[in-house]
């Protein structure tokens, strides 16, 4: 007989989640999700709470889009749900300029492929119908890049990021939604990183169609919670044509939990699957917070606070490569070039939870997703600061700390 092994009770330290997600989950949202009562997922309270975070999702993504409200599951859980309409054989123009959009892209592959293209390389089809433009590591995806794709192959979708959180850049959804429109596109929408950072409108943009964001960045709820996503009629009416090929993750299906139940709003939602009363409580407080602080306000707290880390990294000699407002991608002073990794090994290592950039060149991504105050930014410059010194690059953090304070002293007197 093998021995029982009972591990230790687990203890997670806290950290400094200063990377490019998760942020740090809102303590009004943990405290909402430990004080949710013990009940079954079709509870009135549990049911009218998911009636209220569909209504406030809406005012949050700026819609009148029916079919919006949370996937259960992180970031990937919305985009599948949302890459759900691809049908095998459909032509899709995918736009990839890091990680995250190379990962959509596969997703989309997977979707796309014939039967034999699948069994050809399952884990990683090459699907004939999808075009795949890369734009390099550290660039955006701009309008003229869209509008000349989009002319040439005339796909039935099109796809893009938003915010590439691989590289640290914003792609143009103007020029992306424009160029859709113009050429009777569908396109779909990773908004993982943007949603609840930056200050938009999803009904602005009429050549989008698909939406998908998640639950753990910008909208500073528990990572497992709800990926918000929202579909146009046409997306919803095109779907209900061709379905899809999944149960738990297919929009029209998703949404009857919701109340929306033949394209409308309806008092309560039916079951689709076992919902989670604490997941309900913490995703309604975290969409409460937003509306609170308001979308517009909190996507200019953002821009400050990025300005002032980006002003405090450039003076310790680092060089910029994002234009992100959650987000700083850097590469290191020239003497110090090349050891990116160790210098994020050793911070990770000291609770303080930075990121290298996940695909070539290596780069270091130091985030602020909900760190919006001075002790936080503060925290981050010093503890990036002394790191680098560690490793010899001879900073003044004198010099440094003076410019923090400069800033927020500056920003204290502009209220
Ligand atoms: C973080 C991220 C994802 C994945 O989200 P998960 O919550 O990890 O599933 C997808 N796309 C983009 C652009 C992201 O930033």
């Amino acid at each position: 007989m093998s021995k029982i092994v009972i591990f230790p009770r687990l203890e997670i330290p806290p950290t400094l989640a200063a990377g490019p997600g998760p942020g740090n989950t809102d303590p009004r949202v943990l405290a909402r999700f430990a004080g949710a009562g013990t009940a079954d997922h079709m509870q009135a309270d549990v049911l009218r709470g998911m009636i209220e975070c569909k209504q406030m999702l809406r005012e949050v993504m700026g819609t009148r889009n029916i079919h919006t409200f949370g996937v259960a599951g992180t970031g990937w859980s919305g985009l599948d749900a949302m890459f759900g309409a691809v049908m095998p054989g459909d032509k899709v123009v995918m736009f990839v300029n890091g990680t995250f959009s190379g990962i959509d892209g596969l997703t989309v592959r997977m979707k796309a492929a014939t039967p034999e293209e699948l069994a050809a390389s399952p884990l990683d089809p090459q699907a004939a119908s999808v075009t795949v433009v890369t734009v390099p590591h550290g660039e955006s995806v701009t309008g003229e890049v869209v509008e000349a794709a989009l002319a040439e192959h005339r796909p039935r979708w099109a796809v893009m990021a938003h915010w590439e959180t691989g590289s640290g850049r914003i792609n143009d959804l103007r020029g992306f939604s424009d160029a859709c429109e113009r050429h009777d596109v569908m396109g779909l929408v990773d908004a993982v990183s943007s949603l609840g950072v930056a200050n938009f409108r999803i009904d602005d943009f009429p050549g989008v169609h698909g939406w998908a964001s998640c639950p753990q960045k910008g909208i500073c709820c528990l990572p497992l919670t709800y990926a918000p996503v929202s579909f146009s009629d046409r997306y919803i009416a095109t779907l209900r044509a061709t379905g899809c090929r999944s149960f738990v993750h297919h929009p029209i299906l998703e949404a009857r939990h919701w109340g929306i139940i033949d394209g409308k709003d309806v008092e309560k939602g039916t079951y689709h699957r076992t919902h989670s009363a604490y997941a309900v409580a913490a995703f309604h407080e975290a969409l409460r917070i937003t509306l609170q602080e308001t979308v517009a306000d909190r996507a200019k707290n953002y821009a400050f606070h990025e300005a002032v880390l980006r002003e405090a990294v450039t003076a310790m000699g680092c060089k910029v490569t994002s234009n992100m407002t959650s987000l700083v991608v850097l590469t290191l002073p020239d003497d110090l070039a090349g050891r990116e990794m160790e210098l994020v090994q050793t911070c990770r290592a000291e609770g303080f939870g930075i990121w290298p950039t996940l695909s070539e060149p290596v780069q270091v991504r130091i985030g602020i997703l909900n760190l919006l105050n001075r002790r936080a930014i503060t925290e981050i410059v010093t503890r990036f600061g002394e790191a680098m010194n560690r490793m010899g690059a001879g900073i003044d953090m004198t010099r440094i700390t003076a410019i923090l304070d400069r800033q927020f002293d500056r920003a204290v007197a502009a209220e």
